[in-house]
Order: C-alpha cells, then structure tokens, then sequence
C-alpha cells in the first residue's frame, strides 16, 4: 500500500509518499508559506526536484497541490490517487484521550478538538489538514498519529507537577511529553541492537534537533521524558528556554514592562541556543561560532550538553541501568562535537565512548561506545514518518 504522511502546520505542510511494502520514500515535500502566498518543494525519488510559487490561500489549496505533484505526467510518483490507500496525519497533542494511533472519526476530530487548548499553535493545524484530505481524498482511510500517545505509558510520579492536585483534575495540567513517534522507534530499534526482545529492554533516547527531548523507556515503554504539558520544558532547544524557575516569568515581565504573553513569545522563539548565543539557533552555525572563539556559543553548547547529560544521568534511575542510550535526530545523529560534549560528563557514570568512532559518525546507524561502557551508546537515525506509515498500515 502507497501511504501519504502528512505533518501540517500552522503556515506550512510537509508529506511523504512511503510503499509500506519496500518503506520505500517515493517522494517528498514542503508546502510553505500557507495563507500568505505559498511554495512548493517536491521531491520525487529518482527524478528532478521541483520548487514552484504557487498561490496557496488555506491548506486545501496547499494539499491539492501536493496531490496533483504526485499525480504529474513528468514529476508524479502515481498514475493517480487511487494507488494512495491510506494517510497518515502527525497530530501533535492527544492528551489523556489518546494513547495509542487511531483511524480518524468524526469522534475522534471532535476528540482532537476537545485537547486543542493544550497544544493552541499546533492542533488546530493539524485538524485543517485532516479536514482538507478528506475534502480532496473522500474515502480514503486517515489514521491519527499522536506525538504524546507513547507516553502516556508514564507513572504518576512522572507526569505530576508540583502543583495543586486540582489543576491537573480540573485542566489536565500534567507532563505529555512530545517526539512520541520518534522514541517509540529509536527505542525499538535500540532494542533490537543489544539484542534484548523490546519488552525487556532498558532504553534511554536522546532526541536532539530544533527541538529536543530525552526519553526513558523501560520494557518497552516510556516512563518518564524530559517535555512537559508543552514542548517548552525540559531542555534548552533551537529558541525554546526549557525548564527554568517558574518565578523568572514574572521577575522578566516586571523589569521588562512586558505582558505575560509576551514573555512567553520571548521563552519560546528568543530564548535556547539561540537567545543564549546571540548566532542563531542552528548547531551547525553555532560550532563554527564556538570554534572561531565566540565565548556565548561555546557557553551555550555547553550548558545544552551539560543539561542533556543530566537528563540522561537522571533517567538511567528512571530505567534502572540502561542498556543504551541512543542519540538521534539533526544534532544527535549528526552533531560529533555537541555527542562529545555530552559524552565526556557521562564518563563519571561509566559511559565510555570511542571519541575517534564519534567524531567519523553522521547519520548512521553506530555504536560509538567502547566494550567497558556501561552501557551501549549508539546513533540511531530517526524515521518519524515512517513509523507514521507503519502505524497507518497497521490500523487500516
Ligand atoms: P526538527 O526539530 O526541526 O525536526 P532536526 O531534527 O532536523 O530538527 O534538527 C535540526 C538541527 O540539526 C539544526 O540545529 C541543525 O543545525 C542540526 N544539524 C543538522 N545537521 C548537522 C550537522 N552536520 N552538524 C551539526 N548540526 C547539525
């Protein structure tokens, strides 16, 4: 079966076209720039890529032009639509509702909806999406792919904050937790590498990229990871702060004269690598910046790398010793200077790497550590959209 996955976003939409029989990519793409005016980017395997301007008021514009660059005589991977047997949408937040993928119902939208206040930028978006392949695409099975259903597998010790009990049962104020597609696969493949049935295995996955999270997964399933009720927490990212004193909110919205909101806009897209550096979010710049002497790069790489290495310390408590750890994701898969960082503060809990295997691995699957670790250490790459597809086979 041919399985379109979609990601839809607020202003964008990105799609691949998988044979679920070879998890083959058949094509892939971008839409951009939804609602204000709209750009393409195609990429069939094995031909000529195609960028074109195109005018993309609302994402049903944005989707039938995925579906007629998939159709085309020349840059088309399909005869028509009716090879595509299944899509599968990414949806960001499912709240307790959800913990597992489910073929989309008018139920299950008006579930999706009723969670919507958890995840305001994202939901909606991914709900527009839905609605818009069902317009074009009118019965064909779509399948709902949650980032949080992994980790609603959590203890309470885990997804309870610190606050009255009566939020989380009036709000359903609670850590989520994200990047749920991408755990779930890491981990199994992480599972398969030590040689441990996957309901036995003791994985702790770090996911680094613009965003980033850690995940503890024991016996298969997650019992703790570092983002919370949002993608805000845990870690610092690309621009997100991560965790910080709660109190820092209104001490900046004071000396600032700035409206909560405000601040919180700060805390999301002015703040990580980005707002500690002042170079940008990318990692990639950042090194360079850190290796021409720019002291808040380094400083920011290293409170990134310090931070991460606690998480991973804190979870090896979670999963009582891990068997691996699995850096994956843009910085994790590829980043051998920030996987170095990380590694030389693990080294005080017996985690040893082979630096020189480190600094030559990008992108593929590796075991970086030395045999007298204690545990394995590999870079796994993440495949979010395939899992996406796999789950869509699975439920259609
Ligand atoms: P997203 O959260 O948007 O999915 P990705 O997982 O694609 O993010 O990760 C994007 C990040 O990965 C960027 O900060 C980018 O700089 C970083 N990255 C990608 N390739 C490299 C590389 N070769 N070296 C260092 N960082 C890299």
């Amino acid at each position: 079966m041919k399985v379109l996955v979609i990601n839809c976003g607020s202003s964008s939409l990105k799609y691949q076209l998988i044979d679920s029989q070879t998890e083959q990519v058949l094509a892939k793409g971008l839409c951009e720039r939804i609602g204000i005016d709209g750009r393409l980017t195609h990429k069939p395997t094995g031909k000529d890529k195609v960028e074109k301007d195109l005018a993309m008021p609302d994402h049903t514009a944005a989707v039938g032009f995925v579906l007629d660059a998939l159709t085309d005589p020349v840059c088309g991977v399909v005869a028509s639509l009716k090879e595509i047997g299944a899509v599968g949408h990414r949806i960001v937040h499912g709240g307790e509702k959800f913990n597992k993928s489910v073929v989309i119902t008018e139920d299950v939208i008006k579930d999706i909806e009723s969670v919507s206040g958890l995840a305001p930028l994202h939901n909606p978006a991914n709900l527009i999406g839905i609605r818009s392949c069902q317009k074009l695409m009118p019965g064909v099975p779509m399948v709902a792919v949650f980032d949080t259903a992994f980790h609603q597998t959590m203890p309470k010790q885990a997804y309870l904050y610190g606050i009255p009990h009566e939020f989380y049962e009036k709000y359903g104020i609670r850590r989520y937790g994200f990047h749920g597609t991408s755990h779930s696969y890491v981990s199994q493949v992480g599972a398969q590498l030590v040689g441990k049935p996957y309901n036995e295995a003791k994985i702790i996955v770090a996911h680094l990229g613009n965003g980033s999270s850690i995940c503890a997964v024991k016996n298969g399933k997650s019992v703790d990871t570092s983002m919370g009720l949002t993608p805000l927490d845990g870690l610092p990212m690309g621009t997100r702060s991560g965790s910080l004193d709660p109190t820092i909110i209104s001490y900046i919205a004071e000396k600032e004269h700035v409206s909560l909101e405000e601040v919180m806009t700060i805390l999301n897209k002015k703040s990580g690598m980005a707002g500690m550096s002042g170079v940008g979010s990318d990692f990639r710049d950042l090194d360079a910046a850190a290796s021409a002497g720019n002291t808040l790069a380094d400083e920011a790489l290293e409170v990134f790398s310090y931070n991460v290495a606690k998480f991973i310390g804190a979870y090896q408590v979670a999963v009582g010793g891990a068997d691996a750890i699995c850096f994956t994701a843009g910085v994790g898969e590829n980043d051998v200077k920030v996987r170095a960082r990380i590694c030389k503060y693990l080294e005080g809990i017996g985690v040893k790497i082979d630096y020189d295997v480190n600094a030559v691995t990008r992108g593929t699957q590796t075991k970086i550590s030395t045999d007298d670790s204690i545990c394995a250490v590999w870079v796994v790459p993440t495949n979010e959209e395939l899992a996406i597809a796999r789950e869509t086979v699975a439920l259609v």
